[in-house]
């Protein structure tokens, strides 16, 4: 089985995803680092998608569904994967789940619950260690958050009412407390 993570930026998710990642074999799809290795290529291509990351606007959705489509296509079948930061909007999600249809994959989504002045915080801390031009930048950030408000929540939403939400997990909590809540819903 699948997992899709959901949270505002700064909740944490990218973390418990890697610990998650190593101790139970899943492999990570984190949609904004593949991003971010594309715009980093300084092709043609990368540029276009820099312009939007940088200014924390969704790239438009033939290329992110491109990339998750290559990612979900090339692994086997018998290869869980984590998806963190897709799907990110209704159309996404539409041919998100057509693409995990077609290649008989299920999955269960859990949220990351994160209030945004925790997260800005967060975020602040991030930019100065990563470097990240879309985390030090104020509107880039609220950008984004607000992207989540309009665009993923009605995405996250629609899944709780299929019944596809495993867990709803409080973030605002140190990384060991939140691992251990998620190693339980997890296993
Ligand atoms: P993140 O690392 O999740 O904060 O994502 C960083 C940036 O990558 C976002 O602000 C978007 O510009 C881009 N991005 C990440 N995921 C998606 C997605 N599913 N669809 C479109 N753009 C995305």
């Amino acid at each position: 089985m699948d997992l899709i993570f959901f949270g505002i930026q700064g909740s944490g998710k990218g973390t418990q995803a890697k610990k998650l990642a190593a101790e139970f074999g899943y492999d990570i799809f984190e949609a904004g680092g593949e991003l971010r290795k594309i715009a980093a290529s300084g092709s043609e291509l990368g540029n276009l998608v820099k312009t939007y990351v940088d200014a924390g606007n969704l790239v438009p959705h033939e290329i992110i569904m491109q990339v998750v489509k290559e990612a979900i296509l090339s692994r086997p079948k018998d290869q869980k994967i984590l998806f963190d930061g897709i799907p990110r909007d209704t159309n996404q999600m539409k041919d998100f789940d057509d693409i995990m249809q077609s290649a008989v994959r299920d999955f269960v989504v859990i949220y990351f619950d994160l209030d945004r002045q925790t997260a800005i915080e967060r975020l602040k801390g991030r930019a100065s260690i990563e470097g990240r031009a879309d985390d030090a930048d104020e509107q880039a950030v609220l950008r984004r958050f607000q992207i989540f408000e309009e665009k993923t929540k009605p995405v996250f939403d629609e899944y709780k009412k299929q019944g596809k939400v495993k867990a709803e997990i409080k973030a605002d909590r140190s990384v060991e407390e939140i691992y251990e809540e998620l190693k339980k819903v997890v296993s």
